[in-house]
């Protein structure tokens, strides 16, 4: 490779970057952002578009002066195929490289069989990307639990270790993420300006969540990061599936909230945490200690990581909401000094039940992109414009 198209390559990378991170890149903003002139920009995406990774878009600017263009993903060019493994059912979606997914199958699951459920899923992720061909350059899946080195190690699926990574055709690269740290990646593109780094916090069944830095999880030794709901917040004398004891998620859990409430859970925790925790008009005292449970926690990390901004993912603006005076109490009382003279904001997320999907997407084109991108596409993108 010459000069020249390492320079070309180059470029052309870190455009697909900022693609993954910023939803609705303009021309103008990618050519701030690589530090290049108008000409050479315009270049540099019509290289993209002919190696089939983007298609340029004229819209509206919605203001006075010339109409935009954005750059998007090329309708025929590379996406992941992604799947959002949940507590009683599952997705499949298809994403592009700048994040769009299309949910394209789904249905449910019992939890009982994890063989059964992956063998099914392999089936169907390879019917669905058998029509597409070469344009799948990798399966991404969000699992509800830790995973390390690509496996699910929890009891999520009922049991300890589960080779999540086997659904993926064979040839095909996976990467397997948590669904909280997945649903992170979605939110951090949401906000402007950008936070450099963002703390995102999902209460569903237990807590998770992750710390972002520049749009992407802190690196960690196994992938384990951002297990917040295994800190030590809760109560010490229980034990918690995970094999601690004292874990801040098991106050969260569905049997947990209904001996709090005085109720019994009914049909699937997903969905009878979800309605209780949208029905505000009784239990309001271990509503309260809910609320005041998460704020505390909450400024316990404030005060680890310090992050720019926190964000709520899942159930977890729901819980503050039912006790919003409770919540900002705890968080209050349990911030260091410092942080209390000028507290993150801490926001509902904006990202909607589709986030693990996108951001398990984005995370495999944040592993693939630049190794395939250099062997398939390389020729379109680093010849002369
Ligand atoms: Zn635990």
């Amino acid at each position: 490779m010459t000069s020249a198209q390492a320079r070309h390559w180059r470029s052309a990378s870190d455009a697909l970057a900022l693609l993954r991170r910023e939803p609705d890149v303009t021309r103008t903003r990618l050519g701030k952002h690589l530090g290049l002139a108008s000409g050479p920009t315009s270049d540099l995406v019509k290289r993209l578009a002919r190696a089939r990774l983007v298609a340029q878009r004229r819209a509206p600017s919605g203001g006075p002066g010339r109409p935009t263009t954005t750059v998007r993903a090329h309708p025929a060019g590379p996406v992941a195929l992604v799947v959002d493994l949940r507590h009683g059912d599952w997705r499949i979606g298809v994403c592009d490289l700048t994040g769009v997914v299309e949910v394209v199958a789904g249905g449910g699951h019992d939890g009982a069989d994890p063989e059964a459920l992956l063998t099914g899923l392999r089936a169907r992720i390879a019917d669905l990307a058998a029509p597409l061909g070469d344009r799948v350059v990798g399966i991404g899946v969000a699992v509800p639990g830790p995973v390390a080195d690509d496996r699910l190690r929890m009891t999520a699926l009922g049991r300890r270790d589960v080779p999540v990574d086997r659904i993926a055709p064979p040839g095909l690269p996976a990467v397997v993420g948590n669904d909280a740290t997945a649903a992170a990646v979605a939110e951090a593109r949401l906000h402007t300006p950008r936070p450099r780094t963002l703390l995102h916090v999902v209460v569903e069944v237990g807590i998770g969540g992750a710390l972002l830095v520049d749009g992407v999880p802190a690196p960690s030794a196994r992938g384990l990061h951002g297990e917040f709901g295994h800190l030590p917040f809760g109560d010490p004398d229980v034990e918690c599936p995970c094999g601690a004891r004292g874990c801040w998620s098991a106050g969260f859990e569905a049997g947990a909230v209904a001996r709090r409430a005085d109720r019994t859970v009914t049909g699937d925790p997903r969905a009878w945490l979800r309605d209780f925790h949208a029905d505000r008009g009784s239990a309001s005292r271990a509503r309260a200690d809910l609320a005041a449970d998460l704020g505390r926690g909450i400024a316990g990390l404030v005060n680890a990581l310090d992050p720019d901004l926190v964000t709520l993912g899942g159930l977890a603006a729901s819980v503050r909401d039912a006790s919003a005076e409770s919540f900002e109490r705890a968080v209050r009382a349990g911030l260091m000094a410092v942080h209390r003279e000028s507290p993150p904001v801490v926001v509902a997320a904006r990202s909607d039940e589709d986030a693990p999907l996108i951001g398990i997407g984005l995370s495999v084109f944040d592993r693939v992109l630049d190794a395939d991108l250099l062997a398939r596409w390389s020729t379109g993108v680093t010849d002369g414009a």
